[in-house]
């Protein structure tokens, strides 16, 4: 009788193991609330303290929560630090759900080399929601039917005329607090992947190093559509630019699927190709800093700085 019982008390802990941890896991079969994704970004917090914390940035027009889950085994002021944000247009909901796989993953495959290894070296800031009140009312702008992704400062935009809004003078604080070296913002309506300049038709000086790392996250989604963001559409004030201009990142925007919030059975398939982009996109910086920190960077020319 004492082997069964054993036997039984060991596979009831596996289970329970197994389950809690499940638990902390996220499916993707349907859209998330702004509840949930918060209510989430908290227990991965209490759960995974090592790994993952979470803060509250401040509050949209409407006084919603703007939170920020910061990934991480490297806790230095100095850390580097990618920036990853979504949904800076309300209605793009698989934008948002991307990010929230994105960190998923990160979080469930924390221990695996290649992760830990991107964990230790840098903090990944997953900013999920910058336009609460667009998600919560649908819209692409904010309640006000501003649009958050015009109101960065860029090369012919200064200050004063930008951050008209308190959601993208969050972003800016952030990125003023962090030792920001690239950064993405996530969007959703189109299958593409973007890069500065979006104001100018113009090339950046870092032209060929966006298109290099833009070609492959692109190709690893099967992506045909990579290209300067001017020649999608033109627009002034977009987040990529700002980035690029004020802090030199690596700025990219990942377009993860043809329509805003594509329907539920396709959300898992599209968060899934996202994940695969961004992983690229992480392992494409981690490579040309490494080629930088030793030293290589001018025969690879691979990185900003
Ligand atoms: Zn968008």
């Amino acid at each position: 009788m004492v082997l069964p019982f054993r036997l039984f008390f060991t596979t009831f802990w596996l289970i329970l193991l197994t389950c809690s941890e499940q638990v902390f896991a996220l499916q993707f079969q349907r859209y998330h609330t702004q509840e949930e994704i918060n209510a989430t970004l908290r227990e991965w917090a209490l759960k995974f303290p090592e790994t993952a914390h979470f803060e509250i940035l401040g509050q949209s027009q409407q006084g919603r929560e703007i939170g920020l889950l910061t990934l991480s085994r490297s806790s230095g002021a100095e850390t580097q630090a990618i920036y990853l944000n979504a949904t800076h247009h309300g209605n793009e909901k698989a934008a948002t759900e991307a990010l929230l796989a994105l960190a998923n993953h990160l979080i469930q495959a924390r221990n695996e080399p290649g992760i830990d290894r991107l964990l230790r070296r840098y903090k990944i800031l997953v900013h999920p929601l910058v336009n609460p009140d667009g998600h919560a009312n649908n819209t692409r702008g904010d309640a006000q039917g501003h649009d958050p992704n015009r109101d960065y400062a860029g090369p012919q935009k200064p200050d004063k005329d930008a951050f008209q809004l308190p959601e993208t003078r969050l972003v800016r604080e952030l990125m003023r607090r962090e030792n920001v070296v690239a950064s993405a913002a996530f969007h959703s309506g189109l299958e593409a992947i973007l890069w500065p300049w979006c104001h100018t038709p113009e090339s950046s000086q870092h032209d060929a190093v966006f298109k290099g790392i833009g070609e492959l996250v692109a190709r690893s989604m099967g992506l045909t559509k990579a290209r300067q963001s001017f020649y999608d559409y033109k627009t002034d004030g977009e987040f990529i630019d700002y980035a690029y201009m004020k802090y030199g990142t690596y700025a990219l925007t990942l377009e993860v699927a043809t329509e805003a919030s594509p329907p539920a059975e396709q959300l898992a398939l599209t968060v899934q190709r996202s994940i695969t982009g961004t992983m690229t996109f992480l392992n494409s910086i981690d490579k040309a800093l490494e080629r930088r920190d030793s030293g290589l960077s001018g025969e690879a020319q691979a990185v900003l700085w």
